[in-house]
């Protein structure tokens, strides 16, 4: 959607949206395609790579759709897909699509109660799972009243249909529901960092959306030899529509591997071996990878293009990554309701360390008060989105009063605090809630963490605010260790005056707690909710 210009204000002045009335997420990702050409590369452990081409994905996902609309579902229904990066999900999704339904990805990681609650609140009338699951939603399905259909794909299970079954019987002609771009297509419910989950119902314009952010970050993607890869799961965003719809988007394939246990080294390898030239790799990510040194299988690795986001990547894994896969991180910013709207594009643009990079072109992204009012460069205030914008979801689900909330005038609140400075690069502040005001200040405790990493001893860490009876609230840092180092008061102690040092005298955390493990969210986002309740 974007085309390579050679400034940033020129490749935003050129731009406009390619939207058209009519379009459907499920026919544009493989219909369109020469069937032969490889989509999907699954790597399988303990067996052989299988190659999925355009030509079976529109194949199975026009059985799936017969199967779907056979089974009673009818256009809207919502279709729970609860199943690992495989090329079933895609096919489920690209099927459901076509059929008009809304698909709503769900975690494999979820437990019952997270799967009750996500199945419940968008009343999903079917669900496509593996075996793996199916204990979960046999305890929870009496609590289900709406889901008729449950299909599982490796074969017969108790109280569940053999997907293998219906889809050998299945006609693989069908014909797509004429959808609009406007129309729902999923809903996804994000992180549930700050409180309880929301369902964020996106339109099928969603995936045009989302272009932009994907082009610009990983160097005008696509590039001839792309092949794009991920850890990230495909039930949250970051996995769906930033790595797997937009690749097969640009008929670019994808590497279909999420390990059990993320493991840096094998992940060096797997890189190196399948050939992988762009990934979409979450801080969380990167840090475990910086934890180990690059093995010879990493330094085959070929890479073209690292995209990062979801959390701050911080100024210190610049340099790492640059001499790693000899590219430079390119951080972006969004959210599961307005996703990708700031990015780096560092061949265009340089990088400002410790910043998130510019709105994408496309997106008008400011810093606004409370009230709606553009602030001046350098000032921080709310980071917002300006309606309308083809990425922006269409409403929380069943929950209008969530979604007014969500707006000021046409500006999105996105709930995260940020400045942008004079030439345009947005600094993130913190999310609202967990910025901390100690002593009349207001930290953010990103930019402390980011500092506490700078440490030698330190290997992860989390910042929040806590009661405190004289500076309403105090700066307390739960630290990780790196191997070899020891927990000590001494050592308390010099990391306080580092930080005292490094980044401000107001800002250093007067308490720190030593932990062998973060409580994380399923996406690896630090759960920072969790530790300002443990104080
Ligand atoms: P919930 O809304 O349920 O609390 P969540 O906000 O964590 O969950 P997501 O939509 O997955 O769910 O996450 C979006 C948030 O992640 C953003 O609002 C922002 O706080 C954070 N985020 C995303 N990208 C970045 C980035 N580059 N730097 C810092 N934070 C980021
Ligand atoms: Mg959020």
């Amino acid at each position: 959607m974007l085309t390579p210009a050679d400034t940033y204000s020129q490749l935003c002045r050129d731009f406009t949206w390619p939207i058209p009335d009519r379009y459907n997420i499920g026919v544009d990702v493989c219909d369109k395609h020469p069937s032969a050409k490889p989509a999907l590369i699954h790597k399988r452990d303990g067996q052989d790579t299988q190659v999925y081409t355009f030509g079976d994905l529109k194949r199975l996902s026009n059985k799936l759709a017969n199967v779907l609309i056979a089974s009673g579902l009818t256009r809207g229904d919502r279709i729970g897909i609860l199943l690992p990066q495989a090329p079933e999900t895609a096919v489920a999704h690209i099927a459901a699509y076509k059929a008009g339904l809304i698909a709503t990805p769900l975690f494999t990681l979820f437990g019952e109660d997270a799967l009750e609650y996500r199945l419940g609140a968008c009343g999903a009338a079917a669900l496509v799972t593996d075996q793996a699951s199916l204990p979960k939603i046999a305890a929870i399905r009496d609590r289900l009243p709406s889901l008729k259909l449950i299909l599982c794909i490796d074969g017969p299970a108790d109280g569940a249909t053999d997907y293998h079954t219906v889809m050998e019987k299945a006609s693989d002609a069908f014909a797509p529901v004429d959808t609009a771009a406007d129309d729902p297509a999923l809903i996804i419910f994000t992180s549930g960092t700050t409180g309880p989950p929301k369902g964020a119902l996106h339109a099928h314009r969603v995936l045009l959306g989302h272009l932009p952010g994907v082009e610009y970050p990983h160097g005008f993607f696509p590039q001839p030899g792309d092949l794009y890869w991920t850890p990230a799961d495909w039930a949250w965003i970051g996995g769906l529509i930033d790595v797997l719809l937009p690749s097969l988007h640009h008929g670019i394939p994808v590497l279909t591997y999420r390990a059990a246990k993320f493991d840096p080294e094998e992940t060096y390898a797997l890189i190196a071996e399948h050939g992988v030239r762009n990934m979409f790799l979450p801080p969380t990510a990167l840090k475990l990878m910086r934890q180990v040194p690059l093995t010879a299988a990493g330094k085959a690795m070929n890479v073209r293009s690292v995209a990062s986001g979801g959390e701050s990547l911080g100024a210190n894994l610049l340099d790492w990554g640059r001499s790693t896969f000899g590219v430079t991180i390119n951080e972006f910013y969004g959210q599961t309701e307005c996703n990708l709207v700031v990015g780096n594009n560092a061949d265009l643009d340089p990088i400002r360390p410790g910043s998130m990079g510019k709105p994408i072109p496309g997106h008008r992204v400011a810093i606004i008060d409370d009230e709606g009012n553009a602030l001046p460069a350098g000032e921080t205030g709310n980071i917002a989105v300006h309606r309308p914008d083809p990425v922006m979801f269409l409403e929380y689900w069943n929950n209008p009063d969530a979604t007014r909330e969500k707006f000021i005038g046409d500006w999105l609140l996105t709930g995260d605090t940020g400045s942008q400075d004079e030439d345009g690069y947005i600094w993130y502040g913190g999310r609202n809630d967990d910025v901390i005001t100690s002593a009349g200040y207001r930290i953010g405790p990103g930019e402390v963490e980011d500092c506490l990493l700078k440490h030698d001893a330190v290997a992860l860490a989390a910042v929040v605010g806590v009661p405190d009876p004289v500076r309403t609230e105090a700066v307390k840092a739960f630290i990780v260790l790196r191997e070899g180092a020891k927990p000590s008061d001494a050592l308390a102690t010099e990391i306080q005056s580092f930080v005292k040092r490094q980044l401000a005298a107001h800002e250093y955390p007067r308490l720190i707690e030593f932990i062998d493990e973060l409580p994380m969210t399923t996406t690896g986002k630090i759960m920072r909710r969790e530790l300002r309740a443990r104080g």
